[in-house]
């Protein structure tokens, strides 16, 4: 049957030394031949190697070579060994080591015949290592032997220790029980074993612990087909059919030992009494061999030796009990079946299975030992396949790490064994490999060695000391062997026949034994009341010594007393120690908490401000930027300013050095004209020279737009008199110079006055209203062509306008042309809206020509307002025919463009800085559509009059 292949859940293992390791001991053991003519094939080369070779049917030749092969082991015993040598060299180590606690198996291995049962066994008169391991163990322990049923095992392969009386009182109740006795000494011994056991050489164990007792326990069992047979159980006696033995089961104890689940361990007190117990199971195991057709060299057996050991109490008198301080350690002894292959022997039907079962065993021994030797070697970790059989399985333990294992390789040399002998030197080898860990030593009692001395000596003592007082011990012996002569030369009886009447000598010679006899009882009689008194006194001494003993051992525990106390202050002292250090180191902790805490915050802190820092610092850095962009924008806006306002003064110094210029030519012409001339026609034609001058302007530097629009200052120069243009159509430019300066004495005012006649005060401040309301954009786009049109708006907002307006009431716009005069020195303003003149004859210089084909005239003049943009005026006159048959212009009206910047708008609309004329910050420009209806609202509800302004926006609004 195979075993389930489940692995072992991995439990923590026994103390094991895991840097030391031992191989596996392997030794070889060669028979000698049966018979001297026998072919042999191995032999012995020295203490360490055999050489085997063909014999001569198997010969084979390679390289026409003979072919033969050297095995090296630990140590080979050779033909003339003897077991004595064999039992020192591979056995003695492990009864040591057994003694010592410590773990062991040993098993011999080989082909059938080749000595396994001859080096286990041994025969009569030549024990092998089981006889001699019980003897060697029995010597080592026997004075420290605990009384029988001291210790217990149980059924888990686990020890138990109790009292010395309760296990006199479990002796007495098993004694009492119908078993037969188990027979203890040499005497009742199977004559057929007992020449096995006597072992002349008295082989112990020499540092044995003293102070331990000691006892061994023996079971043996039986491994046949994959099944594990008790060989000591006591099966109940069935002369007719006998029942088959029960087969048992594997477990694994606490400690990770494989045990056979209630086997039966026998407690042995000697060597003898040990043996006998194996030889019940060898007997045992022949007759179920007999009786089911079995082959004895197909099972395994293996015989258990358990020691188990317990050290003494303080005093060394009894054991103590405490299953902790109990020691089991276990030597198996096994002896293999062959290992020959099934079809060497003429197995048949069952018995085939049985080999083929017994070689699985051994095949799987063999593969335990390849896969340990492989993980060992090459550092894998392969399962070792220990279930797959009972045996392997049962020793499982000893090859994962759990004590020392030998081997003895058992070979016949005969030449017929040659191949399987070749297999088990192979095997052998192989086994040498592995390499299985070395148990620690088992710890040591604590309690004080010598201990079972020291008690046996104060019993010697105390011996002592009564003899010396000549106690009764002493002389009793002495006594004793007076009594004991006197018992021996007790006279005997004569006989008492009387054979004849006259006899005379049997009655005396009766008599005389009688008094003999008598006087011997006296002699007797005093000498037992003497020992009664010797034995009373002896008591009483004894009883004495008690006392005394336990006066001494009350001191001696009243001075164990006082020391306990000293360390139990001493204890308490160490504790309040602890807890003052364990509150500080309390306190400490709670400190290093707050600490800890603190640290957070501040970190957190840290963090926060700095991060703070990097929020103003980049806000200073944008402020900064901007502020740059500010400063830059401010510089080209003043530097922009400070050229207009250098090119507006250059052109108004221009503008006045020209008009004085005019002046004094004007003078001179005055001055050199003679006084009375009837030539009228002629000074008008110079008039209207000195008006075409007038109207072409002087060579100004083209750089300067502004000054190129200078000569529009003379134009805009207002005639003054409309009272004369009511007599005379035409007007000289030289009067209304004249005029003009004598009503503005300074430029400021002429500029003020830029304006017509027909346009006064009221409609200044009228004008300025618009100029308010211009702000906010007045769109006209055309110049009014319907004059009532201008007259009703007039009359809104131009009450007091001079009647010579009313002159030209009557409406001419259809047959009107218009001379537009722009000179080329005009910026254009490139204002969305322009104003449009229609039928007009555009011209850059005035020409006559012109003037003659039109009744309108209209010069766009250009100049720096106050705030920095260009002024666009329109002037605007009617053109006269003079007598002489020039032309002559009266100006009627003067029209204000004003355009304004968007940066403007944008300033006034920051809260910062309030807008200056009011209404503009009312109104939002936005669209075209908005500003048009605003433009159409102002022509049509403002007082626009004769020259009404356009504020005209730039074309593109900047954001
Ligand atoms: P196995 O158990 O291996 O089958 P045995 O131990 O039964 O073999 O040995 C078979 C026979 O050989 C026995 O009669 C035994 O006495 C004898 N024998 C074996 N080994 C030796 C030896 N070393 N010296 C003398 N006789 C031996
Ligand atoms: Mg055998």
């Amino acid at each position: 049957m195979k075993a389930a292949r489940t692995k072992t859940p991995r439990r923590p293992k026994k103390p094991t030394n895991p840097t030391l390791k031992d191989p596996v001991g392997v030794y070889c053991r060669v028979r000698p031949l049966s018979r001297a003519d026998q072919e042999c094939c191995i032999e012995v080369i020295n203490e360490t190697t055999v050489q085997i070779h063909p014999p001569e049917g198997y010969r084979v030749f390679r390289n026409g070579e003979y072919r033969e092969t050297q095995y090296s082991f630990k140590e080979v015993f050779g033909t003339l060994g003897v077991q004595k040598e064999l039992f020192d060299v591979v056995a003695k180590p492990l009864v040591e080591d057994l003694i010592r606690g410590k773990n062991g198996l040993l098993f011999t291995y080989g082909v059938t015949g080749s000595g396994k049962t001859h080096t286990m066994t041994g025969s009569p008169g030549d024990g092998g290592l089981l006889p001699r391991c019980l003897d060697m163990i029995f010597n080592s322990i026997g004075p420290f032997q605990a009384k029988r049923f001291v210790f217990k095992l149980d059924d888990k392969n686990g020890v138990d220790v109790q009292s010395e009386v309760d296990a006199l009182l479990e002796r007495q109740r098993r004694d009492a029980l119908p078993v037969p006795k188990t027979p203890s000494g040499k005497r009742h011994l199977d004559p057929e074993f007992a020449d096995m056991i006597n072992v002349q050489e008295h082989c112990k164990v020499e540092e044995v612990d003293e102070d331990n007792v000691y006892s061994v326990f023996v079971s043996y069992i039986e491994i046949y087909n994959n099944y594990i047979y008790d060989l000591l159980e006591e099966a109940p006696f069935e002369p007719i059919k006998p029942k088959p033995p029960q087969s048992k089961m594997l477990r694994e104890d606490q400690n990770h030992n494989m045990y056979v689940t209630g086997c039966t361990e026998v407690e042995v007190k000697s060597t003898e009494e040990a043996f006998e117990v194996f030889w019940r199971g060898q007997k045992k195991r022949r007759i179920a061999n007999t009786q089911l057709n079995r082959e004895s060299s197909r099972s395994h057996s293996v015989f258990i030796i358990k020691l188990a050991q317990a050290p003494l109490d303080a005093d060394g008198d009894n054991v103590l009990q405490e299953k902790e301080q109990i020691t089991l350690s276990q030597l198996s002894l096994v002896d293999l079946a062959g290992s020959e292959r099934t079809n060497r022997t003429k197995a048949e039907g069952n018995r085939l299975r049985e080999a083929g079962n017994i070689n699985q065993s051994l095949m799987t021994l063999r593969t335990c030992i390849e896969v340990l030797r492989e993980n060992q070697l090459y550092g894998t970790n392969k399962m070792v396949p220990y279930r797959d059989s009972k045996l392997t399985h049962l020793f499982k333990n000893y090859f994962d790490g759990e004590g020392k294992v030998r081997m003895i390789v058992c070979v016949n040399p005969k030449a017929e064994d040659y191949e399987e002998s070749l297999q088990v030197m192979r095997f052998a080898e192989m086994t040498q490999e592995v390499e299985v860990a070395r148990p620690v030593d088992r710890p040591l009692c604590g309690l004080t060695p010598g201990r079972r001395f020291r008690n046996q000596a104060f019993r010697e003592e105390l011996a002592r000391k009564l003899e010396m007082r000549g106690g009764p011990l002493g002389g009793e012996t002495e006594e004793q062997s007076v009594a004991e002569m006197l018992l021996q030369n007790f006279p005997p009886l004569p006989s008492c026949e009387l054979l004849d009447i006259n006899d005379d000598q049997t009655l005396p010679k009766l008599i005389e034994a009688l008094e003999q006899r008598q006087k011997m009882r006296q002699m007797l009689s005093e000498e037992f009341a003497k020992n009664v008194l010797a034995f009373k006194t002896m008591l009483q001494e004894f009883d004495s010594s008690v006392v005394s003993k336990e006066h001494y051992i009350q001191g001696k525990l009243s001075e164990k007393e006082k020391i306990i106390a000293g360390q139990r202050t001493e204890l308490e002292r160490l504790e309040k120690k602890i807890k003052t250090l364990e509150y500080k180191i309390d306190i400490l902790e709670k400190t290093a908490t707050i600490y800890e805490e603190d640290k957070r915050n501040l970190q957190q802190e840290l963090e926060s401000k700095s991060q703070k820092l990097q929020r103003q610092a980049s806000d200073k850095r944008r402020l900064e930027a901007r502020l740059q962009g500010m400063v830059a924008e401010t510089t080209m806006k003043w530097e922009k300013e400070c050229e207009r306002r250098v090119a507006a003064k250059q052109l108004e110094m221009q503008n006045k050095l020209w008009v004085k210029d005019e002046k004094l030519k004007q003078l001179k012409a005055i001055v050199t004209e003679p006084k009375e001339k009837p030539e009228r026609p002629s000074r008008e034609r110079d008039r209207e020279k000195a008006v075409q001058r007038s109207l072409s302007p002087p060579p100004v530097p083209s750089s300067s737009p502004f000054a190129q629009g200078g000569h529009s200052q003379r134009l805009a120069s207002p005639p003054q008199g409309p009272r004369r243009s009511n007599s005379c159509s035409s007007i000289s430019v030289a009067s209304c110079v004249l005029e003009w300066e004598q009503k503005t004495p300074s430029h400021k005012q002429s500029t003020s006055y830029a304006r017509t006649k027909q346009e006064p005060e009221p409609s200044r401040g009228c004008n300025s209203s618009h100029r308010r309301r211009g702000m906010c954009w007045t769109g006209v786009l055309e110049v009014p062509r319907h004059r009532e049109e201008l007259e009703i708006e007039e009359d809104h907002c131009c009450r007091n306008a001079p009647p010579v307006r009313l002159r030209h009431r009557r409406s001419r716009s259809a047959g009107e042309r218009w001379v537009d005069h722009k000179p080329p020195s005009n910026v254009p303003t490139e204002t969305v809206l322009q104003p449009h003149v229609p039928h007009a004859i555009t011209v850059a210089t005035a020409s006559e020509k012109a003037l003659a084909k039109c009744d309108k005239y209209m010069l766009t003049h250009q100049e720096l307002a106050s705030d920095g943009e260009i002024e666009t005026k329109l002037i605007k006159g009617d053109v006269f025919k003079t007598r002489g048959g020039g032309q002559a212009v009266q100006f009627t009206d003067i029209e204000t463009l004003k355009q304004e910047s968007p940066t403007g708008r944008k300033r006034r609309s920051s809260p910062s800085q309030p807008d200056p004329l009011g209404e503009a910050a009312d109104s939002e420009w936005t669209d075209v559509e908005t500003r048009c209806s605003v433009a159409v609202e102002m022509r049509a509800g403002s007082a626009l009059g004769p020259g009404y302004e356009h504020h005209a926006q730039p074309k593109r609004r900047k954001p």
